[in-house]
């Protein structure tokens, strides 16, 4: 059965008091095509590849099923820092619950099926562009490891989008798209917050309830609502240590782009890093503050987990066990960063003195700007061999981005000496220390240039670096895709990405 579309009225943007969603049925468009399935993903949903078009049409939001319970989730939240009220599922609507034999729960959702009582006044649509940087990269995470939202499908509308491009500055039509976006539940803090700040705690009980029972299982008791907020803070603190390790920029970490259960989630401007700078953000509406920049995401990640607090504040006794939940955010970030640094730099244990050589490791990396990728992947096929400084800098040569001046090349070598006499004391062998490194060291990455020129390729009609991408981001920790190993080119800048 198919629905032609909703004409209750019911998407006019609004404020909805008193609710946690709103009905939203998909607009149908022209035609959709299918571009991109994720097999794996699909093979775990228990879902078979769509072969007729009536089974796309289902991807592309021009038909519903009976089963599927259409609707777009009622969220606040602070943007920058600023309390932005409510905002909601603007282009996104979730069409179900897939529950697979193993009993677990995946919420499907399109984006950019259509406006939305939370549309405000854009138009519910996502362009092509920006849903290829979506499917890709969120694929990516979960290849690399990274908790993360999933995409099952991309297709394309033959319906064109108004946009502003940020290229030139100037509107322009592109073609429009839809991802299928996979999760457990796209539950942020701003859902939290947006019932807190309406004061409706009967509400705020229920949906903390909800999401205990149904992600949070395990925690059960009289504190739990304190409890559950403890692993919140400790997920999302991990969460953080792992965009550092991989070097992801996520560019808008409002608190209604910040998953509840620990998942990264909305993806917009993000870039990888590509030279080390840690002042870097791909979004350029953060450009005056960088409130968002690479090295600052584990402080901004405890800010947001405060406006979680704040707003689960009314359901618990006392604001003291939260404020000493939420100052063990430093000490849980902390603890799994070196250990991660130490995996990294292939260390048998982060001992007290490790903790010096990580820190300078970071300071030398921010001064110098090598690439992060290719220098770690240097680093762990550094030959023991190499112990003067011509032959060190011209081990790591390709990762750099410049001429070294005297006193970087200094502080370089300084550091690779150190770390030479260090790995000297390892108890474990350089062969398990090589493999750990290359087990959290990934070769590949999804570059902001790369993505750049697939999604240009594919406008003219050429898929083979986009389908090349698709394969290679399935293996981040090997050498099977080299064709990629190597640093950002000189024609295209670290610069701020695309998002809209
Ligand atoms: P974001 O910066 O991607 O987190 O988006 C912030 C808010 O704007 C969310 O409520 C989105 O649903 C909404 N939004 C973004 N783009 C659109 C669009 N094209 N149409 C409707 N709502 C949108
Ligand atoms: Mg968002
Ligand atoms: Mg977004």
């Amino acid at each position: 059965e198919t629905f032609p579309g909703d004409d209750t009225g019911n998407r006019k943007p609004r404020q909805t008091p008193g609710m946690l969603y709103s009905k939203a049925l998909p607009t149908p468009v022209d035609k959709v095509t299918l571009l991109a399935w994720s097999d794996e993903l699909a093979e775990e949903l228990e879902l078979a590849k769509p072969g007729s078009q009536e089974e796309i049409d289902l991807l592309g939001g021009n038909a519903v099923t009976p089963s599927m319970y259409p609707y777009a989730a009622c969220y606040a939240g602070h943007q920058f820092g600023n309390w932005a009220g409510q905002l909601g599922d603007g282009r996104a609507i979730t069409l179900g619950e897939q529950v697979t034999s193993k009993g677990q729960k995946w919420e499907l959702q399109l984006k950019g099926a259509g406006p939305t009582a939370y549309s405000r006044r854009a138009d519910g649509r996502a362009v092509l562009r920006s849903s290829v940087r979506e499917y890709l990269m969120s694929e990516a995470m979960h290849y690399l490891r990274v908790p993360t939202t999933r995409a099952l499908s991309l297709v394309s509308t033959g319906e064109p989008v108004l946009r502003d491009m940020f290229y030139d500055g100037n509107p322009a039509y592109e073609p429009g798209a839809i991802v299928m976006r996979v999760a457990p539940s796209f539950l942020r803090f701003g859902n939290f917050e947006l019932l807190a700040a309406r004061e409706e705690i009967n509400q705020l009980r229920k949906l903390v309830d909800w999401t205990i029972d149904n992600y949070y299982p395990h925690l059960q008791g009289e504190d739990r609502v304190l409890t559950w907020y403890r692993e919140v803070v400790d997920r999302t603190a991990r969460l953080m240590v792992e965009w550092m390790r991989v070097g992801f920029v996520h560019g808008v970490m409002n608190t209604d782009n910040m998953s509840v259960l620990g998942l990264t989630i909305d993806y917009g401007p993000y870039s990888f890093v590509d030279n080390y700078d840690p002042r870097f953000t791909p979004n350029t509406t953060d450009l005056p503050g960088r409130r968002y920049a690479f090295a600052k995401q584990p402080s901004v990640a405890k800010w947001n987990l405060g406006c979680l607090g704040g707003a689960i504040l009314p359901l618990v006794s006392g604001q003291e066990e939260l404020v000493k939940i939420i100052d063990e955010y430093d000490e849980v970030y902390w603890t799994a960063f070196y250990s991660m640094m130490g995996n990294k730099t292939g260390l048998d244990e982060v001992r007290a003195e490790d903790i010096a050589l990580i820190d300078d490791l970071q300071t030398m990396l921010g001064t110098v700007k090598p690439d992060m990728t290719i220098f770690y992947q240097l680093l762990s096929r550094l030959p023991a061999e190499a112990d003067n400084k011509e032959d060190v800098l011209r081990h790591f040569e390709d990762s750099f981005y410049q001429d070294l001046a005297e006193k970087q090349a200094d502080l370089f070598f300084d550091w690779v000496k150190r770390y030479q006499a260090r790995i000297t004391t390892n108890t474990i062998s350089a062969e398990e220390a090589g493999k750990r490194m290359q087990e959290h060291n990934p070769r590949f990455i999804l570059r902001n240039y790369l993505l750049h020129q697939a999604i240009e390729e594919l406008d003219k009609g050429d898929d083979r670096l986009f389908v090349k991408l698709q394969q290679a981001l399935r293996e981040p920790y090997s050498t099977k895709y080299d064709a990629f190993f190597q640093k950002r080119p000189s024609w295209a800048s670290q610069k701020a990405g695309c998002s809209m």
